[in-house]
């Protein structure tokens, strides 16, 4: 049996291996386009790799997934974290877990991930081939398949996984639709949110948490810690709306109000006891800081609300304290793009699951053809789960069930 994948990212890397360890007497080739293996392993998690989040219970773990959940829980039955775990265990790699549940390799290096999937490919025997790039598959009549490549040539397969990944452009799936595929339209998610206009942008660097995000004229929400960036808004609150709202936002062309709660949800009552606290009234309005904000910002809200930093706090009027709690709790900033610059960013959109079977990943359209990874209209939020579906649907396919 020849079995060709396509595609050399954490997907493909795990349906070829996994073709070798299911079918040990099958010939396995891994075909990449460009001349770099793992490119996104490599710059992943900042160069650490976050190669699966903690999470082993599949129901909750599957809610991670803003396109895919149901596909993935089925999936997730036969390949979880714990199997992810133990596979790069058995092979010398383990994995530690961060305070927020993000697994990471020991050696906090994303080469560890990499050699340990090179060396396997190389002891399982599974052909490379860089600058291999697959533009159309066409299915024989004797249901083997002749892979058609940019430079002209072609190869024949008995089974095909492609694991292209995902592709910002309807176009990038025109081969896939070729096929029979129904394509869901691409779009771009987690990124993060500009505001040109926005002076809190000078802030840049400041983390507050817990924030509660929402976007403006939408139920979208995500509560956690958010960062102030050269360019507007980032982190993981900020990162998962953009996730479970890729579509919203993107209809919006990514202009839109995005309104913060910066103690995290607490009553405005809560808010106004807090700054009636006996121990803040003799101090200066920029060390009352009663919720213990950011210093900087903190006093960036209390000149947004005119409040001088230098009032003593007792001074500070109802008039000015509930100008305040409404900055606290109902603050507005105008989006006006997006960026993806450096940060984990991944596609929603992609071959349609409705046409393929979550317990092996074949197409169900064109039998013995199989599909893993991004290429699939499937994503996850920041954290591991990215991952976590690349080696569960590479795993699933390279069975060839
Ligand atoms: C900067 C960054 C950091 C990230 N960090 C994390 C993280 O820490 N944790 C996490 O869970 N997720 C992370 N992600 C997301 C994660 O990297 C992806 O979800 C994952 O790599 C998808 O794997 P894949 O194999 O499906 O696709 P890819 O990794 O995109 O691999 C697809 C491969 O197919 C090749 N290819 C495409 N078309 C063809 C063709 N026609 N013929 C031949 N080859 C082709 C491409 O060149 C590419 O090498 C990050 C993403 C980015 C961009």
């Amino acid at each position: 049996m020849r079995v060709i994948v396509i595609g050399g990212g954490a997907a493909g890397f795990f349906a070829a291996l996994s073709a070798k360890q299911h079918h040990p007497d099958a010939e396995v080739a891994l075909l990449e386009k460009s001349n770099k293996l793992l490119a996104k392993v490599r710059v992943s998690g900042g160069g650490r790799c976050n190669v699966t989040h903690d999470q082993r219970n599949i129901r909750e773990l599957s809610g991670h997934y803003p396109r895919g959940e149901r596909f993935l829980k089925k999936a997730f039955e036969h390949f979880s974290v714990k199997d992810t775990i133990a596979w790069f265990g058995q092979r010398g790699v383990q994995m530690k877990t961060e305070p927020d549940g993000r697994m990471f390799p020991v050696s906090d290096d994303s080469g560890t991930i990499i050699r340990c999937l090179m060396h396997e490919a190389e002891e399982r025997c599974v052909r490379i081939a860089l600058r291999s790039d697959v533009n159309a598959i066409e299915r024989k009549p004797d249901g083997t398949f002749l892979l058609r490549m940019e430079n002209g040539g072609a190869l024949s397969a008995d089974r095909v996984i492609v694991t292209t990944g995902g592709h910002p452009k309807a176009e990038g799936y025109v081969w896939l639709k070729q096929l029979g595929h129904t394509i869901v339209a691409p779009a771009p998610s987690l990124f993060t949110f500009n505001m040109p206009g926005e002076a809190i942008r000078s802030l840049m660097g400041v983390v507050a948490d817990p924030v509660r995000a929402r976007i403006v004229g939408s139920k979208l929400e995500s509560t956690g810690p958010l960062l102030i960036t050269h360019w507007g808004m980032s982190g993981p609150a900020v990162l998962r709306l953009s996730a479970w709202g890729a579509r919203v936002v993107q209809g919006m062309s990514y202009r839109f109000t995005l309104q913060l709660h910066w103690l995290g949800g607490m009553g405005e009552e809560d808010a106004r006891t807090a700054m009636a606290d006996e121990d803040h009234q003799r101090k200066q309005a920029q060390n009352a800081n009663p919720f213990t904000l950011p210093r900087r910002l903190w006093e960036f809200l209390l000149a947004k609300a005119d409040i001088p930093l230098e009032k003593t706090w007792g001074d500070v009027g109802k008039h000015d304290r509930n100008r305040l709690v409404d900055l606290l709790t109902n603050d507005r900033y105008a989006v006006a793009g997006k960026t993806t610059f450096k940060e984990e960013f991944v596609t929603a959109g992609g071959v349609s699951l409705d046409e393929v079977d979550p317990h092996t990943l074949q197409s169900q359209k064109v039998p013995g053809l199989y599909f893993a990874g991004e290429v699939l209209d499937i994503d996850g939020i920041t954290g591991g789960f990215n991952f976590q579906a690349a080696w569960t649907t590479g795993f699933l396919a390279g069975r060839l069930g």
